[in-house]
């Protein structure tokens, strides 16, 4: 029988997207950026999230922002706003970022010798973007209330894959009758090692303390 060769090309990407984002991290280590990724499912508020972390940090630092999404230029323009220098990745048809994504937006941005802050936003997708690494020193993973407690029990490799797990939209809470300690409980056993904070971008609640968590 003749033998069947297989293309392991799945393995081969990994492996690749890796180099990449070792060779990130080495730049943005040596320019002496921080870089904290936002991650999770679509709508769970990433956006508005990191626009108050830039409006509260934008005197202090030196930030910019990239923001992941297959289509459109929405974040950017919205994170833009703040005044911070901002730009837009789209995947197409890819639902999370790579390490690519990351070294062609770093060379697009020109960053500077002044900036230290980054802030790169993932594809709203709490599956894959926590399966490869794209040179990032923090992952911050958000679940609103409106998602329901279970998420923490079917995702487990989106909260073990993460460093701080932030409830956000916690004015929501109380309309939606959610339980916040069965939330925090979950968070935590979801990874006992990340650090958990609840968040409300509309009411600015949780915002200084994130920071300190982050930074
Ligand atoms: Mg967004
Ligand atoms: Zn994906």
């Amino acid at each position: 029988m003749n033998e069947i060769k297989v293309i392991e090309t799945r393995k081969k990407v990994l492996e690749e997207n890796e180099k990449i984002a070792e060779a990130n991290k080495e730049l943005l280590e040596n320019k002496r950026i921080k870089a904290i990724e936002f991650l999770g499912g679509p709508g769970s508020g990433k956006t508005h999230l990191i626009y108050e972390l830039a409006r509260e940090l934008r005197d202090k630092f030196n930030i910019a922002y990239i923001g992941g999404d297959m289509a459109g230029k929405y974040d950017a323009e919205y994170i833009g706003k703040v005044g911070i220098p901002s730009l837009q990745i789209n995947t197409g048809n890819m639902c999370h970022l790579e390490a690519f994504h990351l070294r062609d937006a770093l060379k697009k941005l020109d960053v500077g010798e002044d900036l230290d802050l980054l802030m790169v936003e993932n594809v709203g997708n709490l599956i894959c973007p926590f399966e490869l690494e794209i040179g990032t020193h923090k992952r911050v993973v958000l679940v609103d209330p409106a998602e329901g407690k279970e998420k923490f029990e079917k995702y487990p490799i989106a909260f073990l894959n993460s460093d701080v797990i932030v409830i956000s939209k916690a004015d929501l809470i109380k309309a939606l009758d959610a339980d916040l300690n069965e939330m925090l409980e979950k968070a935590h056993n979801a990874n006992p090692k990340a650090k958990v904070v609840t968040t409300s971008a509309k009411e600015k609640e949780g915002i200084k303390e994130l920071i300190e968590v982050i930074l």
